[in-house]
């Protein structure tokens, strides 16, 4: 066995190495030059007008939900099959949280549940694009408008995905073409990483510069926002916000990594296509059913199993050194939201799709016959013949 297989996998080239070694021996190991020349090269890559990078994609999560103007009395409406940090960024700011329902052969917030899970509170609507495939976004974009509701997108698992409306446009996700703002993570398991480190995308100037100011203490150095100016040292600091900078070390490897990207979702898809057809001849292991439209960032690959099997399917595969996964258990089941005083949640589709869903590996640099050593592992989980 050659060494354990995990669910994702960072690539690390060269190229970043030697990017990330020149920023170190620059004059700035943080807010220099490579925090906007990052920001700008997001911004192209996606199609937005603006982009703000932060130290996680939770605090950009948390940014863009205080610049839409979440607080107490109002709550984010979000899917329960995500991972805790798109509902928590709601509480920081002293909203509460609302969850719909998922569809369980794509894990995809319901449009339908959405809309029917709706009460006064709610400001936000927060799809979430599980997997990397696209949310159902243009049905939810109609249920948001006519619910005066405004659209972040959990966008942490879909840089680079696209997707198709019913009038027949390709649309980015990043561009904003339907929400205020997007928001993407560059932890070390997603599409790109800088360790840790997130993004928020918009075209509207004003969120812009509100997730600017959030970003670092509510300060502003900007003429335009100052009331005063005692000299060339003068700031401003107009609101409560927080030290979410991400370094220019960072952004240098931000930078090397997303120029590479189109080679990785190539790489992707690949692998993505050579689990499909496998799995296609195998009944009881079913890929995630993939939303119209939706062309996907590849970033988990979810089987449904029995869930009489889930368990020793995942046992098979730890036991053959295959870092199966589970993405993800429904929020309001943690023990935190059972005792928060939240509306306490059951949605059947969560529920359902929990019961049964798998992570298996999926990173760039797997091969063919990795895929196969999983396919193996899943066939002999389900009692079928050892691979
Ligand atoms: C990774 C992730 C986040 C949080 O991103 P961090 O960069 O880890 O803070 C939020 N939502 C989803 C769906 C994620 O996968």
């Amino acid at each position: 066995m050659s060494g354990f297989m995990p669910y994702s996998r960072q690539e690390i080239s060269d190229a970043d190495v030697a990017a990330v070694a020149e920023a170190l021996r620059a004059s700035h190991l943080t807010q220099g030059p490579l925090v906007e020349q990052f920001e700008a090269d997001l911004a192209r890559f996606v199609g937005a007008r603006f982009a703000v990078v932060f130290n996680s994609g939770t605090a950009a999560l948390h940014a863009a939900y205080a610049a839409v103007g979440v607080g107490p009395g109002s709550s984010v409406l979000t899917s329960p099959i995500t991972f805790v940090a798109t509902a928590n960024a709601s509480l920081y700011l002293g909203g509460s949280v609302r969850f719909a329902d998922v569809e369980p052969d794509s894990a995809q917030i319901d449009p339908n549940s959405a809309d029917d899970q709706a009460d006064r509170t709610v400001k936000v609507l927060a799809p979430v694009h599980f997997g990397g495939e696209v949310a159902p976004i243009e049905a939810l974009a109609a249920v948001a408008e006519a619910r005066h509701w405004t659209i972040v997108e959990d966008a942490s698992h879909a840089l680079g995905a696209t997707y198709r409306t019913s009038d027949g446009a390709e649309h980015q996700v990043g561009a904003c073409d339907h929400s205020a703002i997007c928001c993407f993570s560059f932890h070390a398991v997603k599409q790109i990483t800088t360790g840790e480190g997130g993004a928020a995308t918009t075209n509207d100037e004003t969120m812009y510069r509100r997730m600017k100011r959030f970003r670092t203490h509510g300060i502003t150095r900007e003429a335009g926002e100052l009331a005063g100016n005692d000299g060339p040292w003068y700031y401003e600091q107009h609101e409560l916000g927080y030290n979410y900078r991400l370094t220019d070390v960072q952004c240098a490897l931000g930078r090397s990594q997303l120029a590479r990207y189109g080679d990785w979702l190539a790489a992707r898809r690949r692998v993505a296509t050579w689990y499909e057809e496998r799995f296609a001849s195998i009944p009881d292991a079913v890929p995630l059913r993939r939303p119209h439209g939706s062309h996907g960032a590849h970033h988990l690959f979810v089987i449904r199993v029995p869930p009489t099997h889930r368990r020793a399917i995942y046992d098979e595969l730890h036991r053959r050194g295959i870092g199966a996964n589970v993405h993800y258990i429904p929020v309001y089941h943690q023990p935190f939201y059972q005792r928060g005083g939240f509306p306490k949640t059951i949605r059947s589709g969560a529920e359902a799709y929990y019961r049964s869903a798998l992570t298996i590996p999926l990173f760039p640099a797997m091969t063919e016959s990795q895929v196969d050593q999983v396919v193996a592992g899943v066939v002999a989980g389900l009692g079928g013949h050892p691979g």
